[in-house]
């Protein structure tokens, strides 16, 4: 990979921050944008922006065939059997609400038990207690050991005839661990269970092939694969995708409406009610075309190189705790130094230009299992260098010694 041909493909990597140039380390967070998707959405706001779906003019046309391209792009950079199977949403957060609320309407009585780990995002948590709130379902937790990595003994244990879903992440937001997922969509489906994976901290680092992984439902975010906010994926397998009724009601869900009632679109349009994000949806398109064209399995080894060079640097500062520590990681390190509190060592890091991440990170529940409030978080992406690291450490060692 050419890294500096890459790098001026990001204007923002050479801003400067406090005279200082930018080290961005959160990706975790949210990616920079490579020149051609925000220039792809320039383009639309100029060239083609008509509302998709409803004008037989030429613009609505153009702009709803170009949303529709995007819907392949997508397709084929999960391997998803169909195009139908992709649903636009607004992130990784809205498509796990989705889920969550449609599924449980049409599988889940009262007692029946969704299976989550100790270590998910709020995205994966909240989504479901909100369920459990209206529907009286109960949430099961598979822990995690000493490493941060999931029990799947216990997982075996907590599975029963109650069990109707497991949502698991793929990639730990915190501790970096890659989860053993083709194994728990095994144990799971040996028990007719569906498996829903957030991928939200993995497409962009790896590739994923839904069909290969046999996951029932995979949900991931645009920002955090170099494309825009505001928009992201909820891929469903079409037969429970068929199955479950309408998330929102509003244009385009509909087939016809009626006062004496109303029919629903097929799919993917049945779950995009509303005037879907367009622009975003076709610049997304742009921005996994360019990750596609730079090439996933480039990116891994790379990121991966970068990883194993970061964690061997850091593991050198002295009093360093590094907070998921499993033989297969990806691209996130969490640690906290001493007592150095992490948003001592956040704020003071960004006085040098070096933008890393903060606090719990979304994952509460895993931060009190870790008996801490808060990380500072690492997160790499293939724009940035060995060079940007050795700053990096260099800046943390700098603070631990104003902290003595
Ligand atoms: N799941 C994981 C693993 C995440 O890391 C995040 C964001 O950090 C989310 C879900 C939520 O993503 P979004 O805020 O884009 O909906």
């Amino acid at each position: 990979m050419d890294i500096e041909k890459i790098r001026a493909d990001f204007p923002i990597l050479s801003t400067t921050v406090y005279g200082k140039p930018l080290i961005y380390l959160d990706n975790g967070a949210t990616t920079q944008k490579p020149k051609c998707v925000v220039e792809e959405i320039e383009k639309i706001y100029y060239t083609t922006n008509a509302n998709v779906h409803r004008g037989v003019h030429y613009l609505s046309q153009q702009a709803t065939d170009l949303a529709e391209e995007s819907r392949v792009v997508v397709q084929q950079f999960i391997n998803a059997e169909h195009s139908k199977e992709i649903i636009f949403t607004k992130g990784t957060t809205e498509s796990i609400n989705l889920v969550a609320h449609s599924f449980c309407q049409q599988f889940c009585v009262e007692g029946d038990e969704i299976i989550i780990s100790a270590m998910e995002h709020h995205a994966n948590i909240v989504s479901w207690q909100l369920q459990e709130a209206i529907r009286g379902i109960k949430l099961r937790v598979i822990p995690i050991n000493e490493k941060g990595e999931l029990k799947l003994d216990e997982l075996q244990k907590l599975i029963s005839s109650k069990t109707r879903l497991i949502s698991v992440m793929h990639i730990s937001n915190v501790l970096g661990t890659v989860n053993p997922i083709e194994k728990i969509i095994e144990i799971a489906h040996a028990h007719s269970i569906p498996v829903l994976i957030d991928a939200a901290q993995s497409v962009q680092h790896m590739t994923i092939d839904v069909q290969k992984l046999d996951c029932d439902f995979l949900v991931f975010s645009g920002h955090k694969v170099y494309g825009p906010n505001g928009v992201g994926v909820l891929y469903g397998k079409e037969k429970w995708l068929n199955q479950m009724p309408p998330y929102q009601g509003g244009g385009e869900m509909i087939s016809t409406v009626s006062f004496k009632g109303t029919t629903f679109n097929e799919l993917p349009f049945k779950f995009e009610a509303g005037t879907p994000n367009y622009p975003d949806v076709i610049a997304l398109g742009t921005a996994i075309k360019y990750i596609k064209n730079i090439g996933l399995d480039s990116i891994k080894a790379y990121e991966d190189q970068l990883l194993e060079y970061c964690t061997d640097e850091l593991l050198r500062i002295k009093d360093i705790r590094i907070f998921g520590t499993s033989d297969k990681k990806s691209s996130v390190i969490s640690f906290l130094v001493g007592n150095i509190h992490h948003y001592d060592m956040g704020m003071l890091l960004d006085k040098m230009g070096i933008a890393v991440r903060t606090g719990h990170h979304c994952a509460q529940p895993l931060m009190e299992e870790l008996g801490i409030e808060g990380t500072v978080r690492i997160s790499l992406a293939f724009y940035n260098t060995k060079e940007e690291i050795d700053q990096l450490v260099a800046g943390i060692k700098r603070v631990a010694s104003m902290f003595g």
